[in-house]
Order: C-alpha cells, then sequence, then structure tokens
C-alpha cells in the first residue's frame, strides 16, 4: 500500500488540512509510488509557523551544549542508518547510491560539526572604557526562521541550514521541494528521535508557489535562508525586502573549468567529467562550460568525449551505474530543450544528445552524458542554466581570453583552472568572479568548514553557508556595558 506521509507541527504528524497530497514516484522507475505527501495550504503554513512561534522562548532559553547534544544524537542514529537513508535518498531523488551515501555521511558530519558549534557560540569580551564595567558582546538567535530548499541535495542542504539555526536557538518552519519531501519529514522524525522538542522543528510540504508567500512574509518570520533557482530566489528577495527579513539566497550556477595548455591533460578530462556528469549533472556547482586553450582543444575534446560516451547510465541503485536519471520530467524536458537550443544555435553534439536506447529506460526519467562544440560565450547555452548533464566546450586563443570567457555569465558560485603553472593558477585565483575557486580540483564538492556561496546571481551574497558564515547567518550580536556599581 502506498505510504502517507504526514506535516511535522508542533511534534505532531498531520494531514494537510486541504486532504491533498504530492505523489512522490522514483525517477528511474516511475511506476514505483513512493508515498503521497501533504499539498499544504496557507493555513497549513501559518500553524507551522505558530508552532515554532510557541516554542521559541523555551528552546532559546536552554544552554547551548543542551541544544548540541540533541544533534550528536541524530548523528549517531543516521550514521547507523547509512544504508537505508542512502537507498531511500536514491529512490527519491535518483542519484547513484554511492552519491547518496556520500550525502548522508556529509550530513552526519554537518550534524557533529554544528553541534559542536553549541560549545563555542558565545561572544567578545572587550576592553572597556571605564573601571569596573564588563563590556562584552554575545550572539543571540533571531526567532523563527524559514527554510526552503530544493530537490538536488534532499537532505545534506536541510542539515547545513537546520542544524545550524537550531543549535544557536531558532525555532524553524522547514519547506522541502516538492520533488523530494519525504526526505524533508524523514529528517524532522530523526531529530525528534534524536530528542528535539515539539514545535522546535516543523516541516511543511506543498507547492512553493501556494505556501511560499505566507512563509516568506509572515510577521513571525525573523529569518528567510532559501536554496534554489535564480528565479524564484530573486522573487522571494523582493518579499522580505518591505519587512527588512534577513535573507539569504543561494541560487543557481554556470561554472566554468579552464584547461590550460599546459594541463595535465587527462586530469582535465577527470575533473570535467566528474563535474559536468556526477549527480546528473544536479548540482549548483557543476561544470557546465569548459575553456580550453587552442593548442590542446583538439586532444582534450577527444578524450573527453571518450570518458563521456563510456559513463554507465541507469538506475542509481543498480550495481555499476556511474549516473542515475534527471529527478522529474521537467527537469529532463529542460535538459533536451536545452540540447535543442545549442543545435538551434550552431553547437555541435559529440556525446549524447537525447535520452538512452534501451528497454531499461523506459519507466525513468534518463538523459545521456552530453558534450557539446563549437560554443560561443554568447549563445543561450553559454549563458542559462541546464541543471543537466550537459557540458559545452568553447575554445580561448590564450589565458587572458579564457578567464574573460569564464567571467562573462550572470553567476558566480565555483570556477575552476587545471593547470601545472602556479602563476596562471594565481592569476585566476584572483580575477575569478566566482565564491568559490578550484584549482586542479572539480567544480562540485564543498568543505563543511569553509565558507560556500556564490557571487553575482549566484548568491545574496552578505552572508556564508557551512563553517562561521551559518552561525553568523542566523544570530544577532547584542551589546552588553554592565557596571559593578
Ligand atoms: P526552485 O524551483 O527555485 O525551488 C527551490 C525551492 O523553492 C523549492 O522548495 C520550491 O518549492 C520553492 N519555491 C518555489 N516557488 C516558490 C515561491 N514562490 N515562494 C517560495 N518558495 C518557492 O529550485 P529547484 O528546481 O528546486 O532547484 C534547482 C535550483 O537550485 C538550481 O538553480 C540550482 O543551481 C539551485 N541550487 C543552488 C545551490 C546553491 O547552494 N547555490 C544548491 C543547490 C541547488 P517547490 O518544489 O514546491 O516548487
Amino acid at each position: 500500500m502506498t505510504q502517507t506521509y504526514r506535516n511535522f507541527i508542533a511534534g505532531e504528524h498531520v494531514a494537510a488540512s486541504s486532504g491533498d497530497t504530492i505523489e512522490v514516484r522514483n525517477p528511474a522507475d516511475t511506476d514505483e509510488v513512493l508515498g503521497l505527501a501533504p499539498a499544504s495550504t496557507v493555513g497549513d503554513a501559518r500553524a507551522a509557523i505558530a508552532a515554532a512561534h510557541d516554542a521559541f522562548p523555551n528552546w532559546a532559553g536552554l544552554a547551548g551544549p543542551e541544544r548540541g547534544k540533541i544533534f550528536y544524537r541524530a548523528a549517531n542514529i543516521l550514521e547507523s542508518q547509512l544504508d537505508a537513508w542512502a537507498t531511500e535518498l536514491t529512490r527519491e531523488e535518483g542519484k547513484t547510491k554511492l552519491e547518496s551515501q556520500r550525502e548522508v555521511v556529509r550530513s552526519v558530519d554537518l550534524l557533529r560539526y554544528f553541534a559542536g558549534e553549541a560549545w563555542r557560540v558565545g561572544g567578545d569580551l572587550l576592553p572597556a572604557d571605564t573601571p569596573h564595567t564588563l563590556l562584552y558582546s554575545l550572539r543571540v538567535p533571531l526567532g523563527v526562521c524559514a527554510i526552503i530548499t530544493p530537490w538536488n541535495f534532499p537532505l545534506s542542504i536541510p542539515v547545513w541550514k537546520i542544524a545550524p539555526a537550531l543549535v544557536v536557538g531558532n525555532t524553524v518552519v522547514f519547506k522541502p521541494a516538492s520533488a523530494t519531501p519525504i526526505m524533508g519529514i524523514k529528517l524532522a522524525a530523526l531529530l525528534h528521535e534524536a530528542g528535539l522538542p515539539a514545535g522546535v522543528l516543523n516541516v511543511i510540504t506543498g507547492a512553493g508557489g501556494a505556501i511560499g508567500d505566507t512563509l516568506v512574509t509572515d510577521e513571525r518570520i525573523a529569518a528567510v535562508s532559501f536554496t534554489g533557482s535564480y528565479a524564484v530566489g530573486q522573487a522571494l528577495y523582493q518579499k522580505t525586502a518591505p519587512r527588512m527579513t534577513r535573507t539569504h539566497l543561494e541560487m543557481g550556477g554556470k561554472n566554468p573549468v579552464i584547461v590550460a595548455a599546459d594541463a595535465d591533460l587527462d586530469k582535465a578530462v577527470s575533473i570535467v567529467a566528474a563535474g559536468g556528469f556526477a549527480l546528473t549533472g544536479q548540482a549548483c556547482t557543476a561544470t557546465s562550460r569548459v575553456i580550453v586553450e587552442r593548442p590542446v582543444i583538439k586532444e582534450f575534446t577527444e578524450r573527453f568525449v571518450a570518458a563521456a560516451r563510456k559513463l554507465q547510465v541507469g538506475p542509481g541503485l543498480a550495481d555499476g551505474v556511474q549516473m542515475g536519471p534527471a529527478v522529474s520530467k521537467g527537469q529532463r524536458q529542460t535538459d533536451l530543450e536545452y540540447i535543442e537550443v545549442a543545435r538551434g544555435e550552431g553547437a555541435q553534439v559529440l556525446a549524447g544528445g537525447g535520452t538512452p536506447d534501451g528497454s531499461q529506460y523506459r519507466r525513468g526519467y534518463f538523459v545521456q552524458p552530453t558534450v557539446l562544440a563549437n560554443l560561443r560565450p554568447d549563445m543561450r547555452i553559454a549563458q542559462e542554466e541546464v541543471f543537466g548533464p550537459v557540458v559545452g566546450i568553447l575554445e580561448a586563443g590564450d589565458l587572458e581570453e579564457a578567464f574573460a570567457i569564464a567571467n562573462n555569465t550572470i553567476y558566480g558560485l565555483t570556477a575552476g583552472v587545471v593547470t601545472n603553472d602556479l602563476r596562471t593558477a594565481i592569476r585566476f585565483a584572483e580575477r575569478a568572479e566566482a565564491g568559490m575557486v578550484k584549482v586542479n580540483q572539480g567544480t562540485v564538492g564543498a568543505s563543511i568548514q569553509a565558507p560556500f556561496g556564490g557571487f553575482k546571481n549566484s548568491g545574496s551574497g552578505m552572508f556564508r553557508e557551512m563553517g562561521k558564515g551559518a552561525i553568523e547567518f542566523f544570530t544577532k550580536i547584542k551589546t552588553i556595558y554592565m557596571d559593578g556599581q
């Protein structure tokens, strides 16, 4: 029987007040219905906000380490169930089992990292201007935070927002993406099993278009943390502006990798293939443009095309599969449309370019790893985010031209260079208009202790995720002047 999942509000599992649901299917086998999740209403969103608001004073009043211990316990439970979580993640999102295992391990690490912050977040003791005066600052929680996430990392992105928000004493209303609501509901259950009090984390599923406005504009919301597309993030920013609600947006990318003429080409191919096709290209940090210096473009292209053709596409739970399906029919459609746009603009399809043949692919949203050549920087395919396994090759006459092409985008999330020359590496690190620069490393992947976020239209820019930045976003500073007499 199909499992029916429920919202999690004030510690209770509740259906949407309308009774409506969203059907969740396995993107590798659409005959498999994974469950029904609530299609929440504005009333449900308000109930979740009210629960978080009521829970705030007691939760914020706990000693930080008491909060932190809950996240250590959650990490231990998640770690002990790694395989089951990875399997569920693959069934819901489609990525390979190995990619899901990495996401679960990362989520365990994030829970532990932010649990530890509960012992560290404090403030500064400052020299006072007068004797017998204590002058210090404290980081204090903001209140109720709305957290809205995409489907491509349905566990780790929610964890990297929810854990820092909660350990410092905020309460949360969390809306997962409609393509992957089950992971979000399971995460709430995990944190409650670990000891989170009722109302501290509330999860409501349903269409962003139906409940998003309430989540970001309700006067009880103190902060909004969003990850998703530029179009949705930009519109959301307009809605939080009138109340000056603290808002953090992490959005799309059109991430370049430059292959310098001196690069180790085997290394360059593996970096670009991993960046472009891992996670089916559905990473905000995915490599979508490779800019190659003219003397090596022929050799690089041949080797890269061979690597793309060799990739084993299939259901993420099957042995030997290196690339799973697109997450949804809509995303596959977008991928295929962009390949057609590229063809129409004069790009040459050197590998892939459509859906794979074979009965094993019929019930899933599979797309071939696709390599496009002859791109010009002004083409749509060189400018717009696809969010699929599609990599375009651009030629550069020299490094100066390569740097200019790399920066010629409205996005600025990650940018990479493959080179054996330290001067090229340093010049690129200085010149790249991107929040994260990778030298001889793939564009995908980020350390949880390091600032994560984009420049330009990839991010709202004032704050960073993960590391210290997450704590800064979810706290405000109070300065205390205290005279002893
Ligand atoms: P999306 O369509 O922008 O959706 C993101 C989230 O916003 C979903 O939960 C969505 O709900 C919700 N939403 C939709 N309309 C809304 C509205 N009017 N008000 C409030 N919330 C609303 O993005 P996606 O397709 O899930 O994810 C892919 C995008 O995320 C890509 O652009 C990718 O680059 C970006 N991304 C960025 C990062 C980063 O850290 N920079 C990381 C991962 C992904 P529904 O699902 O119900 O529509």
